[in-house]
Formats: structure tokens, sequence, C-alpha cells
């Protein structure tokens, strides 16, 4: 129990290689997934419920330790006053950007990604859009927070996840001749008027800097979305979500 409760924090995670997923619907849409499970801990109330008897049979046939326990251990695994009545421990999975070496569909990468609610939103959305995956560039902000894994609402376990830093995405894109399209307010082109390639990376800045001149010059081109308003810019999610349902529009009616 004190293992599962420490997997709130980044070091613990870090060290552990694990990270906790709340709800019976992420930890099923896990096992479905094959992800390593190591721990599942969940309400003596629910134990007879179909769903958590195939989770927990799954779980016991992965070799994972799995804990029955009362609401009280819980809210102290989950931290919070109404805890899921399902948690379980799984292994994180990010893998470095050389280990994709064959790169087909649209790849969003991320500048600096600072807030775990945006990055959790983004992979939920890369998932709705069916594009390929996520690559985190530099320091970022833990995708296995609890935070970005509750936002990600299972897509965490659909979309794979690549890190790498600016220097060794540069020479991918060149090993792997990648088109990169970065965003930015200062974009020369509109984004409806980009013939999309089928497989390319949309590069998206930091929340408060934006994209760096460095990440920019490691794109083939820059496009904006016109702003009407007063707002200087759109959330860094919500951009993101416009241009992965523009590539998407653009690319499904040619
Ligand atoms: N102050 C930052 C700047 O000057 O770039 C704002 C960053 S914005 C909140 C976060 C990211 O969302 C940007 O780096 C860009 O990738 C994307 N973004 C937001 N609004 C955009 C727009 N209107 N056009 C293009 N990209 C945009």
């Amino acid at each position: 129990v004190k293992e599962l409760r420490a997997l709130h924090l980044k070091k613990e995670r870090a060290e552990s290689g694990l990270f906790l997923a709340e709800g019976l619907k992420l930890v099923t849409d896990a096992l479905e997934e094959g992800w390593p499970i190591r721990t599942l801990a969940h309400s003596a109330r629910v134990k007879d419920q179909p769903l958590v008897v195939k989770a927990v049979k799954a779980a016991r046939a992965r070799g994972a330790l799995v804990l029955e326990v009362s609401d009280e251990v819980l809210v102290k695994i989950c931290r919070r006053d109404n805890p899921q009545m399902v948690v379980a421990a799984f292994e994180q999975r990010l893998r470095r950007l050389a280990e994709l070496t064959v790169p087909t569909g649209v790849w969003v990468a991320l500048e600096g990604i600072k807030d775990p609610g945006n990055l959790g939103t983004i992979v939920r959305t890369v998932d709705s859009v069916g594009a390929s995956g996520v690559i985190l560039l530099g320091d970022v902000t833990d995708p296995f927070a609890l935070e970005a894994v509750r936002a990600t609402m299972g897509s965490l376990f659909h979309v794979p996840l690549f890190a790498a830093s600016l220097v060794d995405f540069a020479a991918w894109k060149r090993a792997h001749g990648v088109p990169v399209w970065g965003t930015h307010l200062k974009g020369a082109v509109d984004y409806r008027g980009v013939d999309w390639p089928e497989t390319c990376v949309l590069m998206m800045g930091n929340e408060q800097s934006g994209l760096s001149d460095a990440h920019v010059a490691v794109c083939d081109g820059i496009v904006k979305i016109p702003m009407a308003g007063r707002a200087d810019s759109l959330n860094l999610a919500v951009a993101t979500a416009v241009m992965l349902y523009e590539i998407r529009r653009a690319r499904l009616t040619v």
C-alpha cells in the first residue's frame, strides 16, 4: 500500500519505473493492451463485479500482486476522499526516439511541455484522430504523473510515447527524411493551406515561451492558426487538436 501511495511522487516513479492507473476503465485498457502490471488493489465492495473479477484474473495470470482492501486504504492510496474502487501499478513505457525506426503517419512533437493536463489531453487527442504517437522533446512534465494519466482517459495505453533531445530529434529526422511542420504565432503559412504528407511530425511549442528558435530551425515549414479576437494564442492542447483535425480533414478529403 505504501509503495502504491508513493507513486504520486515523481522521484518514486522515476526510481521504481512504475506509475498508478486509477479506475476500472484505465486498468482494463492497460491490461488489454498488454502493459506489464505489478500490483492491483481493489475495494472489497466490488470484488464480485464481473469486470473486476476479470481484471483480477488477468492481473494474477501476469504475476501481479492483488490486494483486496477497505475503502479507507483506497483513500490513502489515491490520496483523495472519493477514491476509485480499482487501482493498479503498471510499468512505464517511454522509448528513446532512436527506437522508432519506421515512422509512419502523423506524429506530434512537444517542446518542453510543462502542464500534465495538457500532455494528457494531447495524448487523448492523438488517439482520437488516429495519429501515430507523441515525441517528447527536452525537459518535459512526467507523462506518468497522475494528472497526466487521468487526462489521457486511457489513451495513454494506446498511444506510443518517445523521448528525445533536440539534437537527437534532428538526427532522427535527417535519417528518416520525415517532414516536420512547426506551429507558431508568427508562422508564415495558414494552417489550412498545407498539403499534408502521409507521414509528418507536427511540432508544438511550450505553454509559456512557444516554439524556440532552435526548434523552429529543425522545421521544414511553420504554420499559424489565425486569431480573430483579442486573445494572443490558443491553449497548447487546443491548438494541437485544431491542427490534428485539420490534417485529418485535409487528408480524408483529398
Ligand atoms: N506566448 C507563447 C508564444 O508566444 O508562442 C504562446 C504559446 S501557446 C500557449 C503554446 C503553443 O501552442 C505554441 O507554441 C504553438 O505551438 C501553439 N499555438 C497556440 N496558438 C497558436 C496559433 N494561433 N497558431 C499557431 N500555433 C499556436
